[in-house]
């Protein structure tokens, strides 16, 4: 064939199989057998091998999976992944339905007389299925597929976009249609789930290859996406739908949900067929109640349903809190129960060494889980509700919380079931064990499996956040006794590590890599890293706008300590006791041989109270559209230790709006409410001045 009519064919086969996709995945009518499918995919595979020149990264070839890849990149959402609040009576979402038409009703927010809330006819919702599995945000430019990122901590995901081109009910490119054009920036947030059939499929292999079992399907769905080889995901058949949107550009007309995901269905997004519009909160709690019927059927996890405002105008004159949005929630339906036998009671040891009962049961189905184990709390917790092993119990799961033991079916048990006795050493280390209140502590100081659960605490994402050092990793690093102190993981060698299980060479380079740059993160997280009693982050940060560094903080009394913002005697005093032991002294003077900076990275002279106002000082800021020398993250970070509150959201408490490039509707609602705008110059004259 010659070139021309190879280019043509190629093109006719990637509209034919995206077409072929899109009639499954999103209007759930099928147009060609599997066959017949992979028959054409074959030969597109076959014709762009032969033509490499014609490659496309969104060719439907795309999705059997590309080159095993290195890892994956954390970067920043264009606007944060908020969580959703969740409720589990009607009662309390009635009370949010107060809250909202409150918050709707009160005045305008344009303060032009025009109410965005008359009447309840004035109030629509839109009511979809809470699925249980991956969030993830897709950035589509100019109608093409450039990124996809997980929800990570709703301000930073992981760039997972070589694997979700993998996933087929995401189209690659957006259907162009007559009625509207494409927008130059679209983000669709929705969910990535495994189908139970497929669940039941991957465990099905697994047992006859004497592998075990997953757990759950959310689990095999994070693993398969986190997995570094494309075609494991491609192999897996994970589904997606569409729940919310991200940044958009150029989607001006579009003012509700509602006509949100009908608009992206016919650009080709997969959007749950069950969402339903709402002309009256009646309404919502009759879909919500009928769907609680339904849903056990539909062959796929889902745990609630969440309602939102569908005007986009009311969401954004509602706002968000510093965790959720206002306009948005899910109701959780009640947790199933299931009974199985209690089977043995281990006590684990945690980082501050207390000791945790958990209870391995008869494995049992539960909320689409295999569940084996429970949490039974504490020693008093087992007393109150009388557990004994060899009892039949009920045990509880709702969501991602750990199933619990409800209660004991007492005139079930048998002759024999045994007494749980509280460990009278500590299962590890052998060492003494003491009771304080409800809780057992080891008090042994060099527990190693309290160290363990310690170095897993420091190296994790809000303290150092040395990627790719995982559980199983430390376990083993701990095992071989190459760590005894944080201190180590600053000496380890290659030599080290190139023998461990899992590590080849390439792993090997990014851990020393992400070791050593988490040598910079300062001192507020070395601080929280430390897992010192009642110091957490938000604790640690405190300190680091007073103190700057551990030199100036060992020169702190007990008084002054006690004096901060938050901080009591019980803190001071504990802070205090650390900082003068041998052992907090000696891990300070290691870390910093190692290299690690003991300097705060937000010290101000004087501290944050007695530091003269500024102008930032208690103004309440929001930062929108995409900033030249600031990330947003520091810029916030930055802003708040100047006295300013940073808020996600414009309403009429907005002081201050710091708009970049391409800001969108956040910058147009601060006009419309005569809020200050700055540029980012005029920002960066003010930040030199203060
Ligand atoms: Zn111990």
């Amino acid at each position: 064939m010659s070139k021309t009519s190879d280019k043509q064919r190629i093109e006719e086969l990637r509209g034919l199989l995206e077409k072929a996709n899109r009639a499954y995945y999103v209007e759930a009518a099928p147009s060609m057998s599997d066959r017949a499918f992979d028959e054409l995919l074959e030969e597109l595979i076959r014709l762009e091998t032969q033509n490499p020149e014609l490659f496309d990264p969104n060719s439907p070839s795309q999705r059997v999976g590309g080159e095993p890849i290195e890892g994956f990149e954390t970067l920043e959402h264009a606007l944060p992944m908020q969580s959703i609040d969740n409720t589990y009576s009607t009662d309390d979402l009635r009370a949010w339905h107060d809250r909202v038409r409150r918050g709707l009703g009160v005045e305008s927010p344009a303060g032009d007389g025009k109410s965005l809330f008359r009447d309840d006819a004035d109030l629509t919702f839109v009511c979809d299925p809470k699925i249980d599995g991956v969030a993830i945000s897709l950035r589509y430019e100019d109608g093409q597929l450039v990124r996809a990122l997980t929800r990570g901590d709703g301000v930073k995901g992981d760039d997972v976009t070589s694997n979700v081109r993998a996933i087929r009910p995401i189209p690659l490119k957006l259907m162009e249609t007559t009625k509207a054009s494409l927008p130059e920036v679209l983000e669709v947030r929705g969910e990535i789930f495994m189908p139970s059939k497929e669940f039941e499929r991957i465990n099905a292999e697994r047992e006859k290859a004497d592998e075990p079992l997953y757990a759950n399907a959310r689990n095999v769905t994070v693993g398969t996406l986190k997995n570094l080889d494309p075609t494991v995901v491609s192999r897996r058949r994970l589904n997606f739908v569409a729940h919310g949107r991200g940044e958009t550009v150029g989607l001006d007309d579009i003012t509700t949900y509602w006509g949100f995901l009908q608009k992206i269905r016919e650009w080709g997004i997969p959007v749950s067929p069950l969402a339903k519009l709402c002309d009256s909160f009646d309404q919502v709690v009759r879909t919500i109640e009928a769907f609680a019927q339904q849903r056990s059927d539909l062959g796929y996890g889902v745990d609630g349903m969440v309602v939102r405002v569908d005007r986009f105008e009311q969401q954004e004159s509602l706002g968000a809190t510093s965790k959720a949005p206002r306009w948005c929630i899910a109701y959780k339906y009640p947790a199933e129960q299931g009974v199985t036998t209690l089977m043995k009671v281990e006590w684990q040891v945690g980082k501050a060494g207390t000791l945790t009962p958990r209870a391995t049961m008869e494995p049992v189905l539960l909320a689409g889980t295999t569940v084996q184990h429970a949490t039974l709390h504490n020693i008093e917790e087992i007393h109150r509700k009388d557990i004994r092993i060899g009892d039949t119990v009920v045990i509880e799961k709702a969501g991602e919380i750990i199933p619990q033991v409800v209660r004991v079916e007492k005139d079930k048990r048998k002759k024999g079931a045994k007494k749980i006795q509280p460990p009278q050493q500590c299962p590890t280390c052998k060492g003494v064990v003491e009771q304080e209140g409800p809780k057992l502590y080891c008090v042994n100081p060099e527990c190693p499996a309290q160290f363990r659960e310690r170095v897993k605490w420091f190296v994790g994402r809000g303290q150092m956040d040395i990627e790719g050092l995982g559980e199983k990793l430390v376990d083993q690093l701990a095992e071989e006794g190459l760590i005894s102190h944080f201190a180590d993981l600053y000496a380890l060698r290659r030599e080290d590590l190139v023998g461990l299980e899992r590590m080849g060479d390439k792993s090997v380079d990014n851990l020393l890599d992400a070791i050593e740059k988490s040598k910079s993160r300062g001192m507020e997280r070395v601080l929280s890293g430390l897992g010192i009693r009642q110091i957490g982050s938000s604790a640690a940060k405190m300190l680091a706008l007073h103190y700057p560094d551990t030199k100036a903080l060992m020169a702190a009394t007990k008084e002054e300590l006690g004096e901060l913002p938050d901080f009591g005697d019980i803190t001071a005093g504990i802070l205090h006791a650390y900082l003068h032991s041998p052992q907090g002294q000696e891990t300070f003077c290691k870390l910093e041989e190692a290299g690690v900076s003991m300097k705060s990275t937000r010290y101000q002279k004087g501290g944050a109270l007695s530091t003269p106002a500024t102008v930032f000082t208690g103004k309440t800021i929001v930062l929108t559209g995409t900033l030249e020398n600031f990330s947003r993250d520091d810029l916030a970070q930055q802003l708040e230790a100047l006295g300013a509150k940073v808020t996600t959201s414009v309403s009429r408490k907005t002081d201050l709006v710091i708009a970049g490039q391409s800001a969108g509707s956040k910058l147009q609602k601060a006009r419309s409410l005569g809020i200050e705008v700055w540029n980012e110059e005029k920002l960066h004259q003010a930040m030199q001045t203060t």
